[in-house]
């Protein structure tokens, strides 16, 4: 790891920070969020908008770049320093999850492109050329059930023609580029069920209209989420990553660094809540003394705390798991699962200790509150993962 880590604890081989590490990089995200208030995303709620300026200075000062190698324009910094990126957008009360797959998305195309996408792709995305903000994975009729998904691309002649249905597509309507999962290869006639599915970098703006259609979701959220449907819309064969029928294994690598990354978003929605908690029960004074004098007001957000602190000792040894190059599917699971369950706690716990005022928007109490519900959900479910930690941390049977 970087020399610039504060306070190292060791364990085995693997460095994991402790304290605030990175604290420079904090900072200078710290100051580009200052810019940004509640006030700036109540409007966008009001407005159902996209926060493109935000997402622009983010992308400017070379954090969505983060991961993307020095070679290719980008960063190139460690997964830890990325998630301390984003644990720090949230933790001001900003939303990473609205520029966070720029980051990240972009790690197939890195790890599986050829020479050439690469060289053609990356130092553009990273200079934020090209957005690469859509990835496209969920359908409306399998959801969980990814190897099950049924949007088709059937190879013709020098390309492919892509026919079927995305939902939950968030931020396509902002997105120059979609990353695409679909079935080259029919279910019936491949020997595993994660055969036959294949990736690719689709040119969203100029399909627009021709077998491309993107329709706005109206959500609990402003995530700028979408339908997307495809009507025998023609892709060049160069779209393709990778070999075909390797898809889902492609999107499968890239699952830990992103469980990691949305597992440090919920920890800095945890860090946003109990700082306003602590604040509002210092000062608001009723029956003649602070409310936090109160251990049933006080507690909870002790108890959130804490629980915030392990999730977030998991999230850090699952990014040193990883940026060592060493196993991390175990941790990184398992943070995402505690992450976003301390993380809605201590949303519980700003709600209530803010009594009625937790309602005005003006406190930003109930917009991170819906937000911050949603990591349990997406990108994948608190039952998938403990699905996974039983099959293939603990070794029981295969529950779905
Ligand atoms: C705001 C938002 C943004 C999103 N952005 C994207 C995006 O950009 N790209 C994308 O591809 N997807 C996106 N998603 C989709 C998200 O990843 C899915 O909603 C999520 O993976 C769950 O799938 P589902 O909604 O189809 O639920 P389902 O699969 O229908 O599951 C419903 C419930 O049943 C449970 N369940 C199902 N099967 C089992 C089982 N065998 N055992 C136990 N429990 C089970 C699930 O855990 C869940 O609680 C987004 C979703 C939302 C809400």
């Amino acid at each position: 790891m970087a020399d610039d880590h504060s306070g190292m604890a060791s364990s085995g081989e693997t460095m994991v920070g402790i304290g605030e590490d990175f604290p420079e990089l904090r900072d200078s995200v710290r100051r580009i969020c200052g810019k940004y208030p509640g006030a700036y995303w109540r409007k966008l709620e009001d407005e159902k908008a996209y926060p493109t300026a935000f997402v622009t200075e983010l992308t400017e000062a070379g954090f969505l770049g983060a991961l993307i190698p020095e070679e290719y324009g980008g960063s190139g910094l460690s997964l830890r320093a990325a998630a301390v990126i984003l644990e720090e957008i949230n933790a001001c009360g900003c939303n990473a999850s609205q520029g966070h797959a720029q980051m990240y998305i972009m790690g197939t195309l890195l790890r599986h492109g050829s020479a050439e996408q690469k060289r053609k792709y990356l130092p553009e995305i990273a200079a934020g050329r090209i957005t690469l903000q859509a990835f496209g994975v969920t359908e409306p009729t399998t959801g969980s059930d990814t190897t099950q998904l049924k949007t088709r691309a059937v190879r013709d002649g020098d390309g492919y023609l892509v026919s079927g249905q995305k939902v939950w597509t968030s931020r396509a309507m902002h997105s120059d580029m979609m990353l695409l999962l679909a079935r080259t290869q029919s279910a019936d006639q491949v020997k595993k069920r994660s055969d036959g599915l294949s990736v690719f970098l689709i040119d969203l703006k100029s399909n627009l209209g021709k077998g491309l259609d993107i329709r706005p979701i109206d959500a609990m959220i402003n995530h700028n989420t979408t339908e997307v449907f495809f009507d025998n819309m023609r892709i060049p064969a160069d779209s393709l990553i990778g070999e075909e029928g390797k898809g889902f294994r492609y999107i499968l690598d890239g699952m830990n660094a992103e469980r990691v990354l949305v597992a440090s978003e919920a920890i800095g929605d945890g860090k946003f809540f109990i700082r306003k908690s602590i604040d509002y029960a210092n000062s608001r004074v009723v029956f003649g003394r602070p409310i936090g004098q109160n251990q049933a007001v006080q507690f909870p957000i002790a108890r959130a705390w804490a629980e915030l602190e392990a999730a977030d000792m998991i999230c850090r040894r699952a990014a040193a798991l990883f940026d060592d190059g060493k196993e991390c599917g175990a941790d990184a699971n398992i943070a995402k699962l505690l992450a976003s369950e301390a993380a809605w706690k201590a949303a519980e716990a700003a709600m209530q200790t803010h009594g009625g005022f937790s309602y005005a928007r003006e406190y930003d109490i109930e917009r991170k509150w819906r937000d911050t519900r949603l990591t349990q959900i997406a990108p994948i479910s608190t039952n998938m993962i403990l699905a996974y930690v039983g099959q293939h941390v603990l070794g029981m049977p295969r529950s779905y």
